[in-house]
């Protein structure tokens, strides 16, 4: 599904001036769409043949009120909605050009590879991209290998439904191993403010890494609330957290030093005693 297609004299036209009932092309795949929509449902295209290649087929209901909701959040008429790159064969869901910054939305699972091509081609052509992770597939108990990559790239979270109830949120977890062991209230995140990072400490290990990796952080994330009470009881807790796994780990060490430095010579003893009163 989509907002744009092209018409029969070649121009790109918005589903809202578009008339049912006639045939229009799709700007990725050139395949036959149609409009469809109108009083319950916005008003898009949709493909009347299956195309499993196409992105812009894949794209659910929910997918285009995340793309309506991003470009109502930034200034007026600075979004463009499926702006196409044609030099890296790309459409983006949403482009900002006053700030270069592609906000790609993902609520199907996405490989490593796709994600770190997306990225590499946009960033080739000066933009940044913002992923969005819809909670239908990400955010859940257990991180996806999507979301571990992208702990080094700007993203949040939304729970927008096909309705366009919801929001694009930031939320602090804390992690072990590939589990969120523990989550706090979401964050209204408001994509209309990118800041940049600055040089001051951080004490947050998840932060730190947000400051090194991370092209941008957004007003209402939690970067921006750290020094909030919440936010210090997060960087406490993450520290606490932090320290009870290290110490683990040096509980681990210590019990193969051990078992090195004596448990295995004895063996080896008692083997050899044993060898030689058998003959
Ligand atoms: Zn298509």
């Amino acid at each position: 599904m989509q907002f744009y297609a092209v018409d029969e004299s070649k121009k790109t036209i918005h589903a809202t001036l578009a008339k049912k009932h006639l045939n229009y092309s799709c700007l990725e795949c050139g395949s036959t769409v149609r409009l469809r929509g109108g009083l319950h449902r916005r008003l898009h295209f949709y493909h009347s043949s299956h195309s499993r290649t196409c992105q812009l087929n894949s794209k659910s209901m929910i997918h285009l009120q995340l793309q309506c909701y991003i470009a109502d959040l930034l200034p007026a008429n600075e979004a463009k909605l499926e702006q196409p790159f044609p030099a890296i064969y790309r459409i983006a869901d949403v482009a900002w050009p006053a700030h270069k910054l592609v906000f790609e939305i993902q609520c199907s699972p996405i490989s490593n590879q796709e994600l770190k091509q997306r990225n590499q081609d946009y960033q080739k052509e000066g933009w940044s991209v913002i992923w969005i992770l819809h909670d239908q597939r990400y955010n859940q108990k257990f991180l996806s290998s999507a979301e571990i990559a992208l702990q080094k790239h700007t993203h949040y979270f939304s729970n927008m439904d096909a309705k366009g109830k919801g929001m694009i949120y930031d939320q602090f977890a804390l992690i072990g191993g590939k589990k969120r062991l523990f989550t706090t209230e979401k964050l209204p995140v408001n994509l209309s403010r990118p800041l940049f990072f600055g040089s001051a400490l951080i004490e947050r290990p998840s932060l730190q890494l947000r400051a090194k990796t991370w092209s941008h952080y957004f007003a209402g994330d939690l970067f921006e609330q750290k020094d909030t009470s919440d936010g210090k009881q997060a960087t406490a807790l993450e520290i606490c957290h932090l320290r009870s796994k290290n110490k683990q780990k040096v509980f681990v060490i210590i019990k193969r030093f051990l078992h090195a430095l004596f448990i295995r010579p004895y063996r080896a003893l008692f083997h050899y005693i044993l060898e030689k009163s058998c003959r």
